[in-house]
């Protein structure tokens, strides 16, 4: 991997746009005390993705914003861009260059670009995930860090070894992945609360629904034994007022008889 520019603006001490550009070989920065270099160090580790104040050498983000001097007014706005070169296609970005950049603004709020893209912290992560960059790998030793890896436990050595031999891309996939299954069961646990609650409403349900058929059945049977009652109650009073008529009958003819 082939380190091109670094463009710090604002960052720090780089109150004027500057850019760094790395040749081929070995970049040695020298200077006298305070003048910046470690200072650069911190760019690049913080448009890696740092996200620990105390790793910058600060208390709050507006410390990492250019707070002015005698001579100049503070600016609003830190910016700090890393440039690869990735004709070898090591970062998985169809472009023969990678540019990162974090900004900075005084409210506090930032953001990062991918080649002038939008992205998430996460996007940064993954780009960088077994390129051997990162802000927590071997790439990027300050004072003190080689010391602390030869007196390091075997465990925290692992971390190191991890990233070299290209573990951690797959470490990362698989918390992401036991994040996503853990979600998941979640879900499916809701689902199954659901499902007991609709399953507890169905059998009230059919409960209802056998009343129901069952007021039917006795709604029709009251119908027919009503229209039986009044078809029987017809035949009588029909078989009746037969009666009656014949009676009429007589007493008509008696009637006429007597007339006679
Ligand atoms: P040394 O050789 O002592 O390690 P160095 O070259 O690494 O020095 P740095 O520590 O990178 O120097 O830079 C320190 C300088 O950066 C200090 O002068 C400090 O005032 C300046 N500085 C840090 N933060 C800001 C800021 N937000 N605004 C302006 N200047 C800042
Ligand atoms: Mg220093």
């Amino acid at each position: 991997m082939y380190l091109k520019y670094l463009d710090i603006h604002g960052f720090k001490s780089f109150a004027d746009p500057v850019r760094i550009e790395f040749k081929e070989g070995i970049t040695v920065i020298v200077g006298p005390n305070g003048c910046g270099k470690t200072n650069i160090v911190e760019a690049i580790l913080w448009v890696l993705g740092e996200k620990a104040l105390s790793n910058l050498r600060s208390s709050s983000s507006t410390d990492l914003i250019f707070s002015g001097s005698k001579t100049r007014s503070p600016l609003g706005m830190a910016e700090v861009s890393i440039t690869f070169d990735n004709t070898k296609r090591i970062f998985d970005i169809d472009a023969d260059e990678v540019k990162v950049t974090r900004k900075l603004f005084r409210d506090g709020s930032g953001e990062f670009l991918i080649n002038g893209e939008n992205a998430r912290l996460k996007d940064i992560k993954r780009l960088f995930l077994d390129t051997g960059l990162g802000v927590s790998t071997y790439s990027i030793l300050k004072q003190g860090v080689v010391e602390k890896i030869i007196h390091s436990k075997p465990e925290d050595l692992r971390v190191f070894v991890d990233e070299a031999i290209g573990v951690s891309k797959y470490q990362f996939q698989k918390k992401e992945a036991e994040r996503n299954i853990e979600k998941s069961l979640e879900d499916l646990n809701r689902v199954e609360d659901i499902l007991h609650e609709v399953k507890k409403q169905l059998s009230s349900m059919e409960y209802q629904a056998r009343k129901a058929k069952k007021y039917n059945e006795l709604v029709d049977k009251y119908k027919n034994l009503k229209i039986n009652f009044l078809l029987r109650k017809y035949d009588e009073l029909n078989k009746k007022l037969k009666e009656k008529n014949k009676e009429w009958k007589k007493s008509e003819e008696e009637w006429v008889s007597l007339k006679e």
